[in-house]
Formats: C-alpha cells, sequence, structure tokens
C-alpha cells in the first residue's frame, strides 16, 4: 500500500544559450539529428538525444554540455528551450537517474536517496559513453600545446576593445570583401594563443527585440600580439552578403565588423577554445590546410613560427590553402614573401576564369609523397579549418595518401586524434 512511487527521471541534455556562439557545430556533428534551431537558440530535443556525448568535445564554448534532471513526463519541450534567455535552475525536487549507464532515461524513487545523487551529477558533468568515434577530430591539444585561457569574459560580463586597424585584404574588384581587423585590449588581460578565438557582441537588437548573441572570429595573430609586444588581436572577417542558401541577407556582426573605424569599441567575450591549439616543440611540424577566412588560425601558426624560428624553431610548415581567385584570397601578398625555406605553400584556386575547378583535396594530391612523409612522423600536427563542406574531402584525400604509402588510415587517423595531433574547426 505504501510502496514507493515509481517515476521516470530524465537527465535532459540542454544548451546554455548565454554562452553558445550558434556556431551550428553541435547540430552539424549530433549523429541523430536531436538538435535543431530556430533564429534564436539551439536546442535539443529530448524524445531524440541518445547522451552519445558526440557533440560535446567540438563545441567551441562548453555551452552544449549542460544537464538538468527532470520528470520524463516534464522535458523541457523545444519551444520552451526556443524562449530562454538562460537555462534554468536544477529542480532540487528531482533525483538523478538510478542507472546511469542509459542517460537517455530510466527509472528512480522520487524521494531523498535521489538527491545525494543528483548534487553531484549535474552541471557540466561528462555522462558515461564518450562517443569518441562519432568524433573526427582530436580532442585533446598537442601534448605540447600552452594551456590556453578560457571565458575569462562572458555575455553578462563582457570587455571591450578599441579598433586599431580594419583593412580590407580582398581585391576592390572581387565579391568577396574581406577584412583584416585589428582590436587592443588595452590594459585589460586578455590572453590567447593561436586556434583560439574570440566572440563579439554585435550591437543593437534583432527584430524580435532580442540583444544579439556572439559570433565566434578566430584570431589569426600570434600570442605576443598582431604587433609583437602589444595587448592587441587580429581577426579575420569576411562580409556575409549571402544566406547558406544563397539569398541576399546582411551578415549582422561581419557587416558591423567591416564597417568599424579606428577608435570604435566593441564588446568581446571569449577566449574560447581549448584544443585547436598548436604544438610548442621545436621539431614539431605543421600541416595546414584551411579555406578562405578559415586562414585566420594557420595565420596565427605561421607568425608564431616565424617569430620563434629565430629562436631555433626547426619543424617543416605545409600550407594547403583554398580560395575562388588567386584576388579573394586573403594575405596573398605576405604570404608569398614568406621564404620557400621556411613554409611549403600550396594555393588552389576554384573559379580562376579559363582554369578547370581545383580544391585543396587536388593539392594535395599533387603532393601526396611530400605529405605521406609528414604523415609518417610522430611529431605532425594536421589542422583542417573552412567550409565545412572540404572537411571530408580533406579526411578522405589523407587516407588516401596513408594508404598509397603504406599506413593503414584507420589507425593512423585514431591515434592522430588520440595524440591530439589532428584538429578540424569547419563551419
Ligand atoms: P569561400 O570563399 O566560399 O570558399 C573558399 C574556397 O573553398 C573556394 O575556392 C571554394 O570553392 C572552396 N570550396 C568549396 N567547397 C569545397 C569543398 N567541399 N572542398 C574544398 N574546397 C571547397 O570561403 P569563405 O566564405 O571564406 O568561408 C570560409 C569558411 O571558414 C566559412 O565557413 C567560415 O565560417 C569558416 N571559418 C572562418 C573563420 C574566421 O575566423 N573568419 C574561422 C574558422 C572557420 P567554390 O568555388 O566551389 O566555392
Amino acid at each position: 500500500m505504501n510502496a514507493p512511487v515509481s517515476v521516470e527521471i530524465l537527465r535532459q541534455h540542454l544548451i546554455d544559450p548565454e554562452i553558445c556562439i550558434r556556431c551550428n557545430t553541435c547540430e552539424e556533428t549530433c549523429p541523430v539529428d536531436a538538435i535543431t534551431h530556430d533564429g534564436v537558440n539551439y536546442v535539443v530535443k529530448a524524445d531524440v538525444c541518445n547522451a552519445c556525448m558526440a557533440c560535446v568535445p567540438p563545441c567551441p564554448t562548453g555551452a552544449i554540455d549542460n544537464w538538468r534532471n527532470v520528470l520524463k513526463a516534464e522535458a523541457y519541450s523545444i519551444d520552451e528551450q526556443f524562449g530562454w534567455d538562460e537555462l534554468p535552475t536544477q529542480n532540487p525536487t528531482v533525483g538523478a537517474p538510478a542507472a546511469y549507464a542509459t542517460p537517455a532515461a530510466s527509472t528512480a524513487s522520487a524521494g531523498v536517496d535521489a538527491l545525494q545523487a543528483a548534487a553531484t551529477q549535474i552541471d557540466g558533468d561528462a555522462a558515461p559513453g564518450s562517443g569518441s568515434d562519432l568524433v573526427r577530430g582530436a580532442t585533446v591539444p598537442p601534448w605540447s600545446a600552452a594551456r590556453p585561457y578560457v571565458q575569462l569574459y562572458t555575455h553578462k560580463a563582457p570587455t571591450t576593445a578599441t579598433v586599431v586597424g580594419n583593412y580590407r585584404l580582398t581585391d576592390a574588384s572581387t565579391e568577396s570583401d574581406i577584412h583584416h581587423i585589428v582590436l587592443d585590449f588595452g590594459t585589460m588581460p586578455f590572453p590567447v594563443l593561436e586556434g583560439q578565438s574570440i566572440g563579439i557582441l554585435p550591437p543593437g537588437k534583432s527584430a524580435d527585440g532580442r540583444t544579439h548573441h556572439a559570433r565566434q572570429y578566430s584570431v589569426a595573430s600570434p600570442r605576443d600580439g598582431e604587433r609583437p609586444g602589444y595587448n592587441n588581436v587580429s581577426l579575420t572577417v569576411k562580409r556575409v552578403t549571402r544566406d547558406y542558401s544563397g539569398n541576399a541577407t546582411d551578415g549582422v556582426c561581419s557587416n558591423y565588423l567591416c564597417d568599424l573605424k579606428k577608435g570604435d569599441v566593441v564588446s568581446v567575450i571569449g577566449p574560447f577554445g581549448n584544443t585547436f591549439l598548436m604544438p610548442n616543440h621545436p621539431n614539431s611540424h605543421l600541416l595546414m590546410i584551411c579555406t578562405g577566412t578559415g586562414s585566420a588560425p594557420m595565420r596565427a601558426m605561421t607568425e608564431y613560427r616565424r617569430r620563434r624560428r629565430l629562436k631555433g624553431a626547426t619543424g617543416k610548415l605545409m600550407l594547403f590553402f583554398g580560395a575562388r581567385t588567386q584576388q579573394e584570397l586573403p594575405y596573398f601578398g605576405p604570404l608569398m614573401n614568406l621564404p620557400k625555406d621556411f613554409i611549403d605553400t600550396n594555393l588552389a584556386f576554384s573559379r580562376t576564369p579559363g582554369q578547370p575547378k581545383r580544391y585543396v583535396q587536388d593539392a594535395m594530391r599533387e603532393r601526396a609523397v611530400d605529405v605521406a612523409q609528414l604523415l609518417k612522423d610522430g611529431n605532425t600536427h594536421i589542422y583542417v579549418c573552412g567550409l565545412k563542406g572540404m572537411e571530408d574531402g580533406v579526411l578522405q584525400v589523407l587516407g588516401e595518401i596513408a594508404q598509397a604509402h603504406g599506413m593503414a588510415w584507420d589507425a593512423l587517423w585514431e591515434r592522430l586524434k588520440r595524440e591530439g595531433r589532428l584538429h578540424l574547426e569547419t563551419y
């Protein structure tokens, strides 16, 4: 008669709207299509998510790694989540699922027993089952990477930076309007490493009256500043004039940034990113593959190595860089001025009039022998940044080259991930 009432408790996966920078990585990564978004928030469908964790390591901010224990019948719907400005607090009267090995849902007695477990298991702790086989790049940094600072500044407490430079990088005759923007933090600490990103909070509000969420940009300058010894960073920003479907649109933050004048002040959050970092041992090799503005972190790493070369870095640098045309390739001039014995640069242009379409993958195939040499070397670290679409093609060509040169790609791929030597950042 007085037996405990048994209720189903769900450890519900949620995304923190205050930290999320809406980069779409989680939605792209989710193998079961549990993540979706509207114009405001990214949300998780409680009835679809199986807590496989595949989306957690690639998230650049950690916004994805949030969990609340709820009664299964009262799970937050996606419509509720679309309306959130912040996450709800954990209801302390709902206990943790008893059987944690099946995180999606389980049965527990509603009552005091479950509360203690809940207290230690909510808020950001990793659920069992890493889903690592679903993650294509490393989730750990190179062993010799410097330790990054992350999230020193948040949506609730951003810092400011002053624009000290804003230059168009691409030929004025081209459609691609890409800018090199230098931001100075004055006396505010903003330590960044090559490969990290920062968030910019554009001013104003969206049509529905909400403040704009932050947009994320990779830092294009080395850790000691765009100008060595200065507290500044540079960004590579392309003015967005079309949405993903090709329809005309004005990107809120990219247009704001590209139109900034010297002396303007911007709100900044971050830094973000703790795995897409460069190795610091001097004999480490960098194999860098990028398209368009995905060149930002490669510029940062290359420039750091150029400055450090004078202090004894001996590893090789090999770069594959794709753009529509030479005139649309950011940093073309400075890149071409780098000594050939410092960096092995390979360009691929897809829309040069009268020439066949050429992607970075094609250039890699042409240089297969040298790429294979690097793949064989345990000091090689690979970085891929740019368009989402290039990821498949680049991984495929790496696999082809490895196999053709006597390396079992599946085993090598796993090793590269485990050792923090294959980093992917594509949007
Ligand atoms: P884009 O000009 O549209 O494209 C650059 C080149 O990539 C073009 O030659 C394009 O060829 C080619 N390409 C298209 N699909 C490809 C594929 N499947 N494999 C290989 N190459 C392919 O590039 P973008 O507008 O600069 O975009 C760069 C991307 O980097 C964006 O998605 C951006 O979000 C991302 N990103 C930017 C930053 C940053 O800090 N700004 C950082 C990280 C990532 P086609 O002629 O076929 O178009």
